[in-house]
């Protein structure tokens, strides 16, 4: 991978020889992951859409490339030390990683979560031998968890705080690793990335890999998306509840800005449910419902680009295993305007990592 010289470099002048070697090891199980070409037929068209599969990673979602990424930065600066606590608010995956990567370099580890996110997740974090303080809604949800994590920070020197929601190496990890594999998997086929869309949590996917991509082709296009239900980007603030876990978290955070982006695109929770649900049944991939809304926003875009230049990317930012107990099990009612069952999935090649 080109650039790769500073990245590597980076490995190895982290303070430590134990750590570097340790750094070294856990980017052989982040990063690196598959992409799919995933065919499909919708208004009598073939056409097919191109998906970077982070369900993957070492804890099986796209923000272990992030919590590693922030972890290395954090000791290169010496923002950390061997013994802190690492402590975060998030609504799930950032916790998974943070718990999996933290305990892998020898850190405890402390997450704040609001109460009604999957059990899977709260089990997962548990089993890593993570500390949870669950927040409810009356408790302030999840904005109560940041502001939680940010008094505890404040009374511990040895508490090492990532803030995902403004930490620029979130984004950064992404542009570094994420963007440049997306770039060099499509030239292994010899294509051009016209458009990429992603759903927005912390934002750091759709800045990173946006910024990144928008380097190497400065017409492409680079599409925040939301849910339907919930529109925050659209309106600045917290409308509604949804079902679409990992995105749209009640604010819209410091490190997406919307003005160096394309317009947002909407997915609603139900028809992600129901696109995830397909990809699993028609074609064995077993994804979470974030994947099935990005997927959505994919066949969108795609239909809105001229023929020829019609290379839209997505992410599959986590498997179905953390949703075995929600509604994405269940079956789920169709509404006018869903795209999914007029979709038929065809079939899907892999690309050489
Ligand atoms: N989907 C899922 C399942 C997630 O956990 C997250 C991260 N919160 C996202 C999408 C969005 O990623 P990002 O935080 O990089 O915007």
């Amino acid at each position: 991978m080109e650039d790769c010289t500073s990245f590597d470099q980076m490995i190895a002048e982290t303070p430590g020889h134990k750590l570097e070697n340790k750094f070294r090891h856990l980017w052989q199980l982040v990063g690196n992951t598959p992409m799919l070409e995933i065919s499909y037929r919708y208004k009598q068209e073939v056409r097919s859409i191109h998906v970077k599969c982070e369900h993957y990673n070492l804890t099986g979602s796209i923000k272990d490339r992030m919590a590693l990424y922030i972890l290395q930065q954090a000791y290169f600066n010496g923002q950390i030390k061997p013994g802190d606590t690492i402590i975060e608010a998030t609504s799930g995956n950032t916790g998974i990683s943070f718990s999996a990567i933290g305990r892998a370099l020898g850190h405890d580890v402390k997450i704040i979560m609001p109460d009604w996110l999957s059990k899977e997740r709260i089990a997962i974090i548990k089993s890593l031998g993570a500390d949870e303080i669950l927040i409810s809604k009356e408790e302030g949800g999840f904005l109560g968890s940041i502001a939680l994590s940010e008094k505890m920070a404040a009374a511990d020197k040895t508490v090492f705080l990532p803030r995902q929601f403004e930490n620029k190496y979130n984004a950064e990890a992404h542009e570094k690793t994420t963007a440049r594999e997306i770039w060099m998997q499509l030239q292994s086929v010899d294509l051009t990335p016209h458009a990429f869309v992603a759903g927005v949590g912390t934002g750091g996917t759709i800045m990173g890999v946006g910024k990144y991509l928008r380097s190497r082709n400065p017409s492409i296009k680079i599409h925040p998306l939301e849910p339907a239900e919930s529109p925050t980007l659209s309106t600045g603030h917290k409308v509604g509840s949804h079902r679409i876990q990992g995105i749209s978290d009640e604010f819209i955070p410091a490190i997406v800005h919307l003005g160096e982006l394309d317009e947002v695109v909407c997915a609603s929770d139900g028809d992600s449910i129901i696109m995830a649900q397909k990809l699993a049944k028609q074609l064995g991939l077993a994804v979470g419902i974030s994947s099935g809304a990005n997927f959505i926003g994919a066949i969108k875009l795609q239909h809105e680009l001229p023929p020829g230049a019609n290379t839209v990317v997505t992410i599959f930012c986590d498997s179905n295993k953390k949703y075995l107990s929600t509604d994405l099990m269940k079956e789920e009612p169709v509404k006018e305007g869903y795209l999914s069952p007029d979709v038929e999935l065809l079939d899907y090649k892999a690309i050489h990592r």
